[in-house]
């Protein structure tokens, strides 16, 4: 566009929300790029050109209505902590960023029917604070660093690690400002007294609160999100066990404990021989890059690590968690071998000093920074790759063979796989790569990560959630019969966002007047 219309919009958008609300020098455009981006200091490297912060739905709406009249491509952020997938960044360079932030009001906590009613600048630590201050017995569900939002978690279907997991599952009704403008409530929210805008989700009609996940169609100004009541108790055990085929029974029986919700939360099924953070062994090491499952299992027999090991969760009533814990322990007796570990177990609600010793704080709903502390060392950042893989013991171990083959062929290094129950009946697996302030090793990095996609996309597992760089390479894996449900959703795009202003390329969507230069770029 050119520089006089992007002034007028700058002071057009100044009028709307305020002159000190608008961020247009470099400095301040500085903020908003993405610290972990892998394209870091290149050319392709999208740097926004402003950001405006707006304090309500009207000025959202002023905002919107803005950028239509200029044609600038916004993209909106809730707290903007998106690190590893974009970070407060956008995805097309010269995007004016809509930074939400201020809209930080808790608008509603239900002790009884268990639900928050939030804008989107309200940060998980925001909402902890709010509950405690008010003595409510309800819990949150944190992904792992408290410092993001309930809605951009959500809305990028992340997950945490307590039964409200699956945080796209467990939003309740929105309220979006469309692409024209206008404001929209979805669920029984459509309904203008509604009395259960937070308590049942569908309301009438088709379906469309998923539309607004991981998407650019509108600009969510409210969500509901369900709680967790206050448990009576929370127990911990680890199930462990030898051989790297023990998997196969284990995740059988792990997946009958979540589809009939014995099991309500997350865990991450390590393989401590095999893959896996920590045990830097010299004796270990070759064993590992020779690839003899033999070998590995002699060391784990040898040396009392497990092969696998099950960390399980339990939260509820005092008498039904020690049940659980003794259910799941009675379904694994019959693994060869098998060893059973306690683990943290606690009563609520905790006092302060109890509070203050809880070392997995997450887990129990607790909002933290600590996982900050307990990554590998890394220059910069990560990325993670993350594709879904059946809950199936053997499929895993394909897809686990498949992507330590990539990262051997191409010289990547060993693999480190995070195996994660975050969504019923599927498990996802994130491989992290460091991101650097290094052209050629990011580069490098790009390289195996586009490898990583179309391997995984050839066997059937496709990625949950990518950083921005990666949208158009995912898109285009989703591809069966012709991309019809990317030419369905590029459809709805143009109805809803003619003049394609919101979020342009997001999860390799682009509307009509960029589509043909931008999405052949991938
Ligand atoms: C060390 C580390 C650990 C992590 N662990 C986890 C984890 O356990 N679980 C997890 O899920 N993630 C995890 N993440 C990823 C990320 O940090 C979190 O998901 C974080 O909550 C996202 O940032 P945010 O909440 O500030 O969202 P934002 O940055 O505000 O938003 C994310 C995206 O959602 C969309 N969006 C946001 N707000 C709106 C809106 N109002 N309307 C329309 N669209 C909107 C935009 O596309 C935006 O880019 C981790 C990251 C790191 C670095």
């Amino acid at each position: 566009m050119k520089a006089e219309d992007f002034q007028a919009a700058i002071k057009q958008f100044e009028d709307a929300v305020g002159k000190e609300w608008v961020f247009a020098t470099d400095e301040d455009v500085e903020l908003y790029r993405d610290s972990y981006s892998p394209l870091w200091g290149e050319a392709e490297e999208p740097i926004p050109s402003a950001a405006v912060a707006p304090d309500g739905v009207e000025q959202v709406q002023a905002v919107v209505r803005i950028a239509n009249q200029y044609k600038i491509p916004v993209w909106t952020i809730s707290t903007g902590k998106n690190l590893g997938y974009g970070g407060s960044a956008p995805l097309l360079g010269g995007s004016v960023v809509l930074d939400l932030k201020r809209m930080n009001r808790v608008l509603e906590v239900n002790e009884k029917n268990h639900y928050a009613l939030l804008e989107p600048g309200v940060s998980y630590f925001d909402l902890y604070r709010y509950i405690q201050d008010h003595g409510l017995r309800v819990w949150i569900d944190p992904p792992d660093p408290g410092w993001g939002s309930p809605m951009g978690n959500s809305l990028e279907r992340g997950g945490g690690y307590t039964p409200m997991h699956d945080h796209y599952d467990a939003v309740c009704g929105m309220e979006v400002v469309l692409p024209s403008g206008e404001v929209m409530r979805t669920g029984m929210g459509a309904l203008p007294a509604a009395k259960t805008w937070q308590q049942y989700k569908y309301g009438f009609g088709p379906y469309v609160q998923g539309m607004f996940s991981q998407s650019s169609l509108g600009i969510v100004t409210k969500i509901g999100i369900w709680l967790f009541p206050e448990p009576e108790a929370y127990v911990s055990g680890t199930v462990m066990v030898w051989k790297r085929d023990d998997v196969v029974p284990l995740v059988e029986g792990f997946a009958n404990l979540v589809s009939s919700g014995v099991f309500r939360g997350t865990t991450t099924l390590a393989s401590p021989v095999w893959f896996g953070f920590g045990l830097p062994d010299a004796e270990l090491d070759p064993i590992r890059a020779s690839g003899s499952v033999k070998d590995l299992e002699d060391y784990a027999a040898r040396k009392k690590v497990p092969y696998w090991s099950l960390p399980l969760f339990f939260y509820g009533p005092q008498k039904v968690v020690a049940a659980q814990w003794e259910y799941a322990k009675e379904k694994f007796s019959s693994l060869a071998g098998v060893e059973f570990q306690e683990g943290a177990s606690y009563h609520f609600p905790l006092s302060k000093e109890e509070r203050a010793k809880v070392t997995d704080p997450v887990q129990i709903g607790i909002p933290s920074l600590q996982i900050f502390g307990l990554l590998p060392p890394q220059s910069q950042g990560h990325i993670g790759f993350s594709p879904i893989v059946p809950m199936d013991g053997k499929a895993l171990i394909d897809a686990l063979t498949v992507f330590q083959g990539v990262h051997q062929e191409l010289g990547a290094g060993r693999a480190v796989l995070t195996i994660l129950s975050s969504f019923p009946r599927a498990f996802v697996l994130i491989d992290l790569f460091p991101v650097e302030r290094d052209v050629e090793k990011n580069r490098k990095m790009r390289e195996i990560y586009r490898r990583l996609v179309k391997e995984a996309a050839a066997h059937g597992w496709g990625e949950y959630r990518t950083h921005t760089t990666f949208m158009q390479d995912i898109s285009n894996t989703y591809s069966y019969n012709n991309h019809a449900l990317r030419r369905f959703h590029e459809t709805v795009k143009d109805a809803v966002d003619p003049n394609g202003i919101l979020s342009p390329g997001k999860c390799g969507i682009w509307p009509k007047r960029m589509r043909k230069a931008e999405s052949g770029k991938a």
